[in-house]
């Protein structure tokens, strides 16, 4: 049995749509005993995505505001969702959620890997050849060297090239190559965070048949000593705890003994056995 919990939420500081109150509420209604809010950390860059310094200190504020309000009802962590060319000191939060959005392009653009596939395919065929597994190559890479060097507290959507590559459209996702290139950026990350999200923000959002990671590298992951924390990567309160089930069974049927939520009282994560 999971105890619900989730160190993913956005509130309208950066991109999410319910106010951090309304995510609580729910979170409440929903049984979580834990809920971390990971507002988009501030980035010289597509700016409205994220929190500059004045929606930073408000989101601060308000998220303090409502762990004195909700104490003794949910534990609420201050956290942020740190992207690897965010600017933001780590210091002012509980935790970090390591993560990977961009692609520096050479022409100084920075590349959104979950954006619309308009942006995509041009950037692939102008910046890397036409070749879509050179730019999942890119892409682990990046992610690879953010998480050893940074050492976040969770790892982000590990897997994030395929929020645009459901059927193929960019690279198979079986193939020996690509599979290489995430599980060696697997091996270089686990030695900056062992934690990793099952993340269903892409179930909730865009209709995605599953969680971030895929199967195949969450089992990869445990095989070489990695924990999991169930996560929604939420942006609306109703959608709270979209996708759980499925993510819950998947790390069951992947073997993990055991898997993280955020703690309850001081300790950032608690370990609950898998059932
Ligand atoms: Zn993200
Ligand atoms: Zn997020």
């Amino acid at each position: 049995m999971f105890s619900l919990s989730s160190p993913h939420n956005h509130t309208p500081w950066c991109d999410g749509k319910s106010t951090a109150e309304e995510m609580v509420q729910s979170a409440i209604r929903h049984g979580f005993v834990s809920l971390g809010f990971s507002g988009h950390a501030k980035q010289d860059f597509d700016v409205f995505y994220a929190m500059d310094d004045s929606r930073e200190a408000a989101y601060i504020t308000e998220i303090r505001r409502l762990q004195s309000q909700y104490a003794g009802q949910i534990r609420i962590w201050l956290g942020m969702e740190r992207d690897r060319y965010s600017t933001a000191d780590r210091n002012n939060f509980e935790y970090v959620l390591g993560s990977v959005h961009y692609l520096p392009l050479p022409d100084g653009a920075m590349l959104p890997v979950d954006g619309p596939m308009d942006m995509i395919i041009p950037a692939i065929r102008d910046h890397f050849g036409g070749d879509g597994l050179a730019y999942a190559q890119a892409y682990y890479k990046r992610l690879g060297e953010y998480i050893k060097d940074y050492r976040p507290d969770i790892i982000g959507h590990f897997d994030l090239v395929m929020r645009n590559n459901r059927n193929g459209e960019l690279f198979d996702p079986e193939s020996p190559a690509y599979l290489m290139a995430a599980t060696d950026a697997m091996d270089q990350a686990i030695m900056g965070c062992d934690v990793l999200e099952i993340n269903t923000g892409g179930m909730a959002r865009s209709g995605a048949p599953g969680p971030y990671p895929t199967r195949g590298l969450l089992d990869y992951w445990r095989q070489i000593g990695g924990q999991v924390i169930m996560a929604g990567d939420c942006h609306q309160a109703r959608q709270i705890a979209h996708g759980y089930e499925l993510a819950a069974s998947m790390v069951r049927d992947a073997g993990f003994k055991k898997a993280a939520f955020l703690g309850r009282h001081d300790v950032l994560f608690e370990w609950v056995e898998v059932v």
